[in-house]
Protein backbone atom coordinates (compact mmCIF):
# COMPACT_ATOMS: atom_id res chain seq x y z
CA UNK A 1 0.00 0.00 0.00
CA UNK A 2 1.19 3.46 -1.37
CA UNK A 3 -0.99 6.13 0.38
CA UNK A 4 -2.90 7.54 -2.25
CA UNK A 5 -2.09 5.28 -4.72
CA UNK A 6 -4.24 2.47 -6.23
CA UNK A 7 -4.01 -0.98 -4.44
CA UNK A 8 -5.33 -2.84 -7.34
CA UNK A 9 -3.44 -6.86 -6.22
CA UNK A 10 -4.28 -7.17 -10.28
CA UNK A 11 -8.31 -7.70 -9.46
CA UNK A 12 -11.20 -6.18 -10.74
CA UNK A 13 -12.30 -6.74 -7.00
CA UNK A 14 -10.10 -4.22 -6.15
CA UNK A 15 -10.35 -1.99 -9.46
CA UNK A 16 -10.51 1.77 -8.22
CA UNK A 17 -9.37 0.28 -4.70
CA UNK A 18 -7.04 3.90 -3.04
CA UNK A 19 -4.74 2.95 -0.35
CA UNK A 20 -5.32 5.48 2.49
CA UNK A 21 -1.94 4.56 4.44
CA UNK A 22 1.74 3.30 3.50
CA UNK A 23 2.94 0.17 4.46
CA UNK A 24 5.69 0.12 6.93
CA UNK A 25 8.49 -0.76 3.70
CA UNK A 26 6.89 2.24 1.87
CA UNK A 27 7.38 4.67 4.77
CA UNK A 28 10.56 3.21 5.69
CA UNK A 29 11.52 3.86 1.97
CA UNK A 30 10.21 7.36 1.63
CA UNK A 31 12.00 8.12 5.25
CA UNK A 32 15.24 6.93 4.00
CA UNK A 33 15.40 9.67 1.09
CA UNK A 34 13.98 6.90 -1.23
CA UNK A 35 11.17 7.68 -4.42
CA UNK A 36 8.17 6.11 -4.82
CA UNK A 37 7.59 5.86 -8.78
CA UNK A 38 4.80 3.64 -9.16
CA UNK A 39 2.65 0.55 -8.52
CA UNK A 40 3.62 -2.58 -10.76
CA UNK A 41 0.78 -4.73 -12.67
CA UNK A 42 1.07 -8.83 -10.99
CA UNK A 43 -0.85 -11.64 -11.40
CA UNK A 44 -4.35 -11.46 -9.34
CA UNK A 45 -3.79 -11.60 -5.40
CA UNK A 46 0.03 -12.77 -6.56
CA UNK A 47 -1.62 -16.09 -7.47
CA UNK A 48 0.31 -16.95 -10.50
CA UNK A 49 3.41 -17.36 -12.04
CA UNK A 50 3.06 -15.60 -15.68
CA UNK A 51 1.54 -12.30 -14.68
CA UNK A 52 -0.97 -13.69 -17.45
CA UNK A 53 -4.21 -13.35 -14.36
CA UNK A 54 -4.29 -10.23 -13.69
CA UNK A 55 -7.04 -8.26 -14.64
CA UNK A 56 -5.36 -5.93 -16.35
CA UNK A 57 -3.39 -7.48 -19.23
CA UNK A 58 -0.35 -9.06 -19.10
CA UNK A 59 3.45 -7.68 -18.58
CA UNK A 60 5.48 -8.77 -21.59
CA UNK A 61 9.80 -9.69 -20.67
CA UNK A 62 11.72 -6.82 -21.56
CA UNK A 63 14.08 -9.24 -23.60
CA UNK A 64 11.58 -10.63 -25.86
CA UNK A 65 8.21 -9.36 -25.86
CA UNK A 66 6.27 -12.13 -27.36
CA UNK A 67 7.53 -14.35 -23.34
CA UNK A 68 5.61 -13.72 -20.10
CA UNK A 69 8.34 -11.56 -17.32
CA UNK A 70 7.48 -14.48 -14.81
CA UNK A 71 5.13 -13.71 -11.64
CA UNK A 72 2.81 -12.66 -9.47
CA UNK A 73 5.30 -9.88 -9.72
CA UNK A 74 6.63 -9.83 -13.09
CA UNK A 75 5.58 -5.90 -13.27
CA UNK A 76 8.08 -5.14 -11.15
CA UNK A 77 10.51 -7.47 -12.62
CA UNK A 78 10.09 -5.69 -16.12
CA UNK A 79 10.29 -2.53 -14.47
CA UNK A 80 13.86 -3.28 -13.04
CA UNK A 81 14.83 -5.45 -16.09
CA UNK A 82 14.26 -2.44 -18.51
CA UNK A 83 15.82 0.49 -16.55
CA UNK A 84 12.74 2.19 -15.81
CA UNK A 85 13.83 1.99 -12.19
CA UNK A 86 17.15 0.77 -10.30
CA UNK A 87 15.09 -1.43 -7.48
CA UNK A 88 11.63 -2.29 -6.72
CA UNK A 89 9.46 -4.35 -3.86
CA UNK A 90 7.37 -7.51 -4.82
CA UNK A 91 5.79 -10.08 -2.94
CA UNK A 92 6.90 -13.46 -2.09
CA UNK A 93 5.47 -16.74 -1.05
CA UNK A 94 6.45 -18.91 -3.22
CA UNK A 95 8.87 -17.61 -5.60
CA UNK A 96 6.91 -14.34 -7.20
CA UNK A 97 10.60 -12.37 -6.81
CA UNK A 98 12.76 -15.16 -7.32
CA UNK A 99 11.29 -16.66 -10.43
CA UNK A 100 10.55 -13.25 -12.40
CA UNK A 101 13.92 -11.90 -11.48
CA UNK A 102 15.31 -15.08 -13.09
CA UNK A 103 12.99 -14.66 -16.43
CA UNK A 104 14.33 -11.29 -16.60
CA UNK A 105 18.11 -11.04 -15.77
CA UNK A 106 17.93 -8.93 -12.77
CA UNK A 107 18.82 -9.83 -8.95
CA UNK A 108 15.94 -10.68 -6.93
CA UNK A 109 15.50 -11.61 -2.64
CA UNK A 110 13.28 -13.35 -0.21
CA UNK A 111 14.06 -12.21 2.51
CA UNK A 112 13.84 -14.41 6.57
CA UNK A 113 9.77 -15.02 6.96
CA UNK A 114 10.10 -11.80 10.30
CA UNK A 115 12.65 -9.73 7.97
CA UNK A 116 10.56 -6.99 6.59
CA UNK A 117 7.46 -5.87 8.09
CA UNK A 118 4.18 -7.17 6.41
CA UNK A 119 2.05 -4.19 7.47
CA UNK A 120 0.54 -2.69 4.33
CA UNK A 121 1.01 -5.78 2.21
CA UNK A 122 -2.32 -7.31 1.41
CA UNK A 123 -2.56 -11.01 2.62
CA UNK A 124 -2.45 -14.11 0.44
CA UNK A 125 -1.22 -16.78 2.73
CA UNK A 126 -0.04 -15.14 5.97
CA UNK A 127 2.46 -18.20 7.03
CA UNK A 128 4.58 -18.03 3.78
CA UNK A 129 4.01 -14.02 2.70
CA UNK A 130 6.69 -11.85 2.74
CA UNK A 131 8.18 -8.71 1.17
CA UNK A 132 10.98 -9.25 -1.97
CA UNK A 133 12.71 -6.89 -3.10
CA UNK A 134 14.34 -6.63 -6.81
CA UNK A 135 17.37 -4.74 -8.14
CA UNK A 136 19.37 -4.04 -10.50
CA UNK A 137 22.20 -6.12 -9.35
CA UNK A 138 22.48 -7.62 -5.28
CA UNK A 139 23.91 -4.09 -4.15
CA UNK A 140 20.60 -2.66 -4.45
CA UNK A 141 18.98 -5.25 -3.08
CA UNK A 142 21.35 -4.36 -0.07
CA UNK A 143 20.39 -0.79 0.10
CA UNK A 144 16.73 -1.25 -0.11
CA UNK A 145 17.08 -4.27 2.59
CA UNK A 146 19.04 -2.49 5.23
CA UNK A 147 15.87 0.45 4.89
CA UNK A 148 13.36 -1.41 5.56
CA UNK A 149 14.31 -4.82 7.37
CA UNK A 150 13.43 -5.14 11.27
CA UNK A 151 11.05 -5.34 13.83
CA UNK A 152 8.00 -2.99 13.69
CA UNK A 153 4.90 -3.04 16.26
CA UNK A 154 2.16 -2.88 13.26
CA UNK A 155 3.46 -6.42 12.30
CA UNK A 156 3.08 -9.12 15.28
CA UNK A 157 4.93 -11.51 13.30
CA UNK A 158 8.34 -9.13 12.11
CA UNK A 159 11.13 -10.27 14.22
CA UNK A 160 13.70 -8.44 16.58
CA UNK A 161 16.78 -9.03 15.28
CA UNK A 162 19.43 -6.59 14.68
CA UNK A 163 19.37 -5.34 11.09
CA UNK A 164 23.09 -5.22 9.69
CA UNK A 165 24.75 -2.61 7.08
CA UNK A 166 24.06 -5.23 4.18
CA UNK A 167 26.12 -3.61 1.66
CA UNK A 168 28.47 -3.09 3.81
CA UNK A 169 28.59 -6.80 3.98
CA UNK A 170 29.24 -7.31 0.54
CA UNK A 171 32.98 -7.64 0.88
CA UNK A 172 33.58 -9.84 -2.10
CA UNK A 173 35.31 -12.53 -0.04
CA UNK A 174 33.83 -15.55 -0.06
CA UNK A 175 36.92 -17.69 0.42
CA UNK A 176 36.24 -21.29 2.17
CA UNK A 177 32.23 -20.54 1.78
CA UNK A 178 30.83 -23.91 1.46
CA UNK A 179 27.65 -24.51 -1.50
CA UNK A 180 25.18 -26.90 -0.59
CA UNK A 181 25.00 -29.04 -4.03
CA UNK A 182 21.76 -31.33 -4.20
CA UNK A 183 22.41 -33.61 -7.37
CA UNK A 184 18.85 -34.90 -7.37
CA UNK A 185 17.83 -31.70 -8.09
CA UNK A 186 20.02 -30.72 -11.19
CA UNK A 187 19.09 -33.51 -13.56
CA UNK A 188 15.09 -34.99 -14.60
CA UNK A 189 12.70 -32.08 -15.57
CA UNK A 190 15.35 -29.55 -15.89
CA UNK A 191 15.79 -27.53 -19.28
CA UNK A 192 19.18 -28.66 -20.61
CA UNK A 193 20.24 -25.05 -20.85
CA UNK A 194 19.47 -24.57 -17.36
CA UNK A 195 21.10 -28.01 -16.48
CA UNK A 196 24.39 -26.71 -17.79
CA UNK A 197 24.28 -23.69 -16.47
CA UNK A 198 24.15 -25.19 -13.08
CA UNK A 199 26.74 -26.96 -13.63
CA UNK A 200 29.04 -23.92 -14.74
CA UNK A 201 27.73 -21.96 -11.90
CA UNK A 202 29.43 -25.02 -9.31
CA UNK A 203 32.26 -24.61 -11.28
CA UNK A 204 32.48 -20.39 -11.28
CA UNK A 205 31.81 -20.37 -7.45
CA UNK A 206 35.45 -22.81 -7.27
CA UNK A 207 37.17 -20.54 -8.85
CA UNK A 208 36.10 -17.51 -7.07
CA UNK A 209 36.81 -19.75 -3.87
CA UNK A 210 34.18 -21.45 -2.77
CA UNK A 211 33.44 -24.95 -1.74
CA UNK A 212 31.25 -27.29 -3.54
CA UNK A 213 29.86 -30.26 -0.92
CA UNK A 214 26.96 -32.29 -1.25
CA UNK A 215 23.67 -32.16 0.71
CA UNK A 216 20.50 -33.70 0.34
CA UNK A 217 17.03 -31.99 0.79
CA UNK A 218 14.93 -35.40 1.51
CA UNK A 219 11.61 -33.95 1.54
CA UNK A 220 12.03 -31.05 -1.05
CA UNK A 221 10.32 -33.36 -3.67
CA UNK A 222 7.15 -32.71 -1.72
CA UNK A 223 7.26 -28.77 -2.09
CA UNK A 224 4.83 -28.28 -4.60
CA UNK A 225 2.06 -30.54 -3.01
CA UNK A 226 2.27 -29.17 0.47
CA UNK A 227 2.52 -25.26 -1.05
CA UNK A 228 -0.66 -25.75 -2.75
CA UNK A 229 -2.33 -26.88 0.07
CA UNK A 230 -1.13 -24.33 2.70
CA UNK A 231 -1.67 -21.34 0.65
CA UNK A 232 -4.76 -21.93 -0.87
CA UNK A 233 -6.00 -23.11 2.85
CA UNK A 234 -4.60 -19.93 3.76
CA UNK A 235 -5.92 -17.82 0.36
CA UNK A 236 -9.49 -18.93 0.84
CA UNK A 237 -9.64 -17.78 4.26
CA UNK A 238 -7.72 -14.23 3.70
CA UNK A 239 -9.73 -13.78 0.75
CA UNK A 240 -12.74 -14.20 2.37
CA UNK A 241 -13.28 -10.45 3.36
CA UNK A 242 -13.63 -9.20 -0.56
CA UNK A 243 -17.32 -9.10 0.09
CA UNK A 244 -18.46 -6.21 -2.02
CA UNK A 245 -19.08 -4.20 1.57
CA UNK A 246 -15.21 -3.37 2.97
CA UNK A 247 -13.35 -2.21 -0.22
CA UNK A 248 -14.02 -1.96 -4.08
CA UNK A 249 -15.93 -3.61 -6.57
CA UNK A 250 -19.52 -4.22 -5.86
CA UNK A 251 -21.92 -5.93 -8.45
CA UNK A 252 -24.77 -3.76 -9.66
CA UNK A 253 -27.00 -6.61 -10.51
CA UNK A 254 -27.47 -8.10 -7.03
CA UNK A 255 -30.95 -8.72 -5.20
CA UNK A 256 -30.39 -8.41 -1.06
CA UNK A 257 -27.09 -8.70 0.87
CA UNK A 258 -26.33 -13.19 0.20
CA UNK A 259 -26.88 -12.37 -3.52
CA UNK A 260 -24.78 -9.42 -3.32
CA UNK A 261 -21.47 -11.65 -1.90
CA UNK A 262 -22.26 -14.27 -4.70
CA UNK A 263 -22.35 -11.72 -7.47
CA UNK A 264 -19.75 -9.50 -6.34
CA UNK A 265 -17.28 -12.44 -5.52
CA UNK A 266 -18.19 -13.87 -8.85
CA UNK A 267 -17.86 -10.99 -10.93
CA UNK A 268 -15.26 -9.76 -9.38
CA UNK A 269 -12.47 -12.42 -9.06
CA UNK A 270 -10.77 -14.15 -12.15
CA UNK A 271 -10.62 -17.23 -12.89
CA UNK A 272 -7.27 -18.53 -10.82
CA UNK A 273 -8.55 -17.02 -8.00
CA UNK A 274 -11.67 -18.67 -7.79
CA UNK A 275 -9.91 -22.40 -8.43
CA UNK A 276 -7.49 -21.33 -5.47
CA UNK A 277 -10.45 -20.27 -2.88
CA UNK A 278 -12.05 -23.58 -4.18
CA UNK A 279 -9.43 -25.92 -3.62
CA UNK A 280 -8.44 -24.32 -0.27
CA UNK A 281 -12.38 -24.40 0.58
CA UNK A 282 -11.74 -28.18 -0.24
CA UNK A 283 -8.85 -29.06 2.24
CA UNK A 284 -10.17 -27.00 5.14
CA UNK A 285 -13.49 -28.74 4.73
CA UNK A 286 -14.39 -31.20 7.76
CA UNK A 287 -14.29 -34.36 6.00
CA UNK A 288 -10.46 -33.56 4.40
CA UNK A 289 -8.59 -31.92 6.90
CA UNK A 290 -6.59 -34.38 8.25
CA UNK A 291 -6.12 -35.83 5.04
CA UNK A 292 -4.58 -32.57 3.39
CA UNK A 293 -4.23 -29.92 5.44
CA UNK A 294 -2.72 -31.62 8.49
CA UNK A 295 -0.92 -33.92 6.75
CA UNK A 296 0.88 -30.72 4.62
CA UNK A 297 1.76 -28.68 7.87
CA UNK A 298 3.83 -32.20 9.14
CA UNK A 299 5.52 -32.66 5.40
CA UNK A 300 6.05 -28.55 6.13
CA UNK A 301 7.74 -29.10 9.40
CA UNK A 302 9.82 -31.82 7.70
CA UNK A 303 10.83 -29.97 4.60
CA UNK A 304 11.94 -26.93 7.02
CA UNK A 305 13.73 -29.74 9.56
CA UNK A 306 15.73 -30.61 5.70
CA UNK A 307 17.09 -26.95 5.32
CA UNK A 308 18.16 -26.94 9.25
CA UNK A 309 20.12 -29.98 9.27
CA UNK A 310 21.71 -29.09 5.53
CA UNK A 311 22.75 -25.57 7.08
CA UNK A 312 25.01 -27.50 9.87
CA UNK A 313 27.58 -28.57 6.80
CA UNK A 314 27.12 -26.24 4.22
CA UNK A 315 26.87 -21.43 4.28
CA UNK A 316 24.22 -21.61 1.10
CA UNK A 317 22.61 -24.05 -0.84
CA UNK A 318 22.35 -23.52 -4.74
CA UNK A 319 19.90 -24.75 -7.18
CA UNK A 320 18.34 -23.84 -10.71
CA UNK A 321 15.42 -20.22 -9.77
CA UNK A 322 13.28 -22.20 -12.04
CA UNK A 323 13.60 -25.37 -14.28
CA UNK A 324 13.08 -23.61 -17.50
CA UNK A 325 13.80 -19.66 -18.66
CA UNK A 326 10.65 -17.25 -19.55
CA UNK A 327 8.28 -19.28 -21.53
CA UNK A 328 5.75 -17.99 -24.43
CA UNK A 329 2.32 -15.52 -23.38
CA UNK A 330 -0.13 -18.16 -23.90
CA UNK A 331 1.69 -21.13 -23.64
CA UNK A 332 1.06 -23.02 -20.14
CA UNK A 333 -2.52 -20.86 -19.88
CA UNK A 334 -4.50 -24.26 -20.66
CA UNK A 335 -2.45 -26.19 -18.10
CA UNK A 336 -2.14 -25.16 -14.08
CA UNK A 337 0.05 -27.93 -13.27
CA UNK A 338 2.94 -26.94 -15.69
CA UNK A 339 2.05 -23.18 -14.31
CA UNK A 340 2.31 -24.55 -10.62
CA UNK A 341 5.89 -26.39 -11.74
CA UNK A 342 7.96 -23.24 -12.51
CA UNK A 343 8.18 -22.95 -8.92
CA UNK A 344 9.41 -26.07 -7.79
CA UNK A 345 12.76 -24.72 -6.64
CA UNK A 346 11.71 -22.06 -4.91
CA UNK A 347 8.38 -22.59 -2.42
CA UNK A 348 10.47 -24.77 -0.31
CA UNK A 349 12.22 -21.85 1.31
CA UNK A 350 9.02 -20.01 1.87
CA UNK A 351 7.53 -23.22 3.77
CA UNK A 352 10.70 -23.32 5.93
CA UNK A 353 11.20 -19.36 6.15
CA UNK A 354 14.50 -19.26 4.94
CA UNK A 355 16.10 -16.40 2.50
CA UNK A 356 16.67 -16.97 -1.20
CA UNK A 357 18.31 -14.97 -3.97
CA UNK A 358 18.44 -15.35 -7.80
CA UNK A 359 20.56 -14.13 -9.41
CA UNK A 360 22.21 -14.35 -13.26
CA UNK A 361 23.97 -17.26 -14.12
CA UNK A 362 24.11 -16.83 -18.02
CA UNK A 363 22.06 -16.85 -21.20
CA UNK A 364 20.08 -19.86 -22.78
CA UNK A 365 20.89 -20.67 -26.36
CA UNK A 366 17.11 -19.10 -26.80
CA UNK A 367 18.55 -15.68 -25.73
CA UNK A 368 16.96 -15.63 -22.52
CA UNK A 369 18.21 -15.27 -19.05
CA UNK A 370 18.54 -18.18 -16.79
CA UNK A 371 18.74 -17.67 -13.06
CA UNK A 372 20.72 -19.39 -10.26
CA UNK A 373 19.47 -19.49 -6.63
CA UNK A 374 21.30 -19.12 -3.18
CA UNK A 375 19.01 -20.00 -0.08
CA UNK A 376 20.54 -19.52 2.74
CA UNK A 377 20.05 -20.11 6.52
CA UNK A 378 17.64 -18.33 8.98
CA UNK A 379 18.32 -14.12 9.08
CA UNK A 380 21.66 -15.50 6.73
CA UNK A 381 20.61 -12.61 4.27
CA UNK A 382 24.50 -11.12 4.53
CA UNK A 383 25.61 -14.15 3.47
CA UNK A 384 23.65 -15.20 0.48
CA UNK A 385 24.21 -11.46 -0.77
CA UNK A 386 27.61 -11.68 -0.17
CA UNK A 387 28.16 -14.59 -2.54
CA UNK A 388 25.71 -13.56 -4.65
CA UNK A 389 27.53 -10.34 -5.51
CA UNK A 390 31.07 -11.46 -5.52
CA UNK A 391 29.03 -14.18 -8.27
CA UNK A 392 27.75 -11.31 -10.49
CA UNK A 393 31.05 -9.05 -10.10
CA UNK A 394 33.30 -12.09 -11.22
CA UNK A 395 30.87 -13.30 -13.81
CA UNK A 396 28.08 -10.41 -15.00
CA UNK A 397 25.50 -11.26 -17.55
CA UNK A 398 26.43 -10.27 -20.80
CA UNK A 399 23.76 -9.38 -23.13
CA UNK A 400 21.14 -7.31 -21.03
CA UNK A 401 18.48 -5.66 -23.58
CA UNK A 402 19.98 -2.35 -24.33
CA UNK A 403 17.67 0.14 -22.22
CA UNK A 404 19.16 -0.99 -19.45
CA UNK A 405 20.67 1.51 -17.50
CA UNK A 406 23.64 0.84 -14.75
N1 LIG B 1 3.64 -18.77 -8.47
C1 LIG B 1 3.26 -19.10 -7.12
C2 LIG B 1 1.76 -19.11 -7.00
O1 LIG B 1 1.14 -19.01 -7.99
C3 LIG B 1 3.90 -18.17 -6.14
C4 LIG B 1 3.23 -16.88 -6.07
C5 LIG B 1 3.80 -15.93 -5.09
O2 LIG B 1 4.93 -16.09 -4.60
N2 LIG B 1 3.00 -14.96 -4.79
O3 LIG B 1 1.21 -19.22 -5.95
Amino acid sequence: CVKGMQATCGSRILANYKAHYDATSVERLKAAGAIIVGKTNMDEFAMGSSNESSAFGTVKNPWDTTRVPGGSSGGSAAAVASGVVRAALGSETGGSVRQPASFCGIAGLKPTYGRISRYGLVAFASSLDNIGIFGQHVPDIAKVLSAIAGRDPLDSTSADVAVPNYAAELTGDINGKRIGIVRDLIGEGLDPDVKNSIEDAIDNLKKIGAVPVDITLPHAKYGIAVYYIIATAEASSNLARFDGVRYGFRSEEADGLRDMYMKTRDEGFGAEVKRRILLGTYVLSSGYYDAYYSKAQKVRALIKQDYTRAFETCDAILTATSPTTAFRIGERLDDPLAMYLSDIFTVSANLAGVPAVSIPSGLASDGMPIGLQLVGNFWGEAEILRIAGAYETAFPLVGRPSLFVG
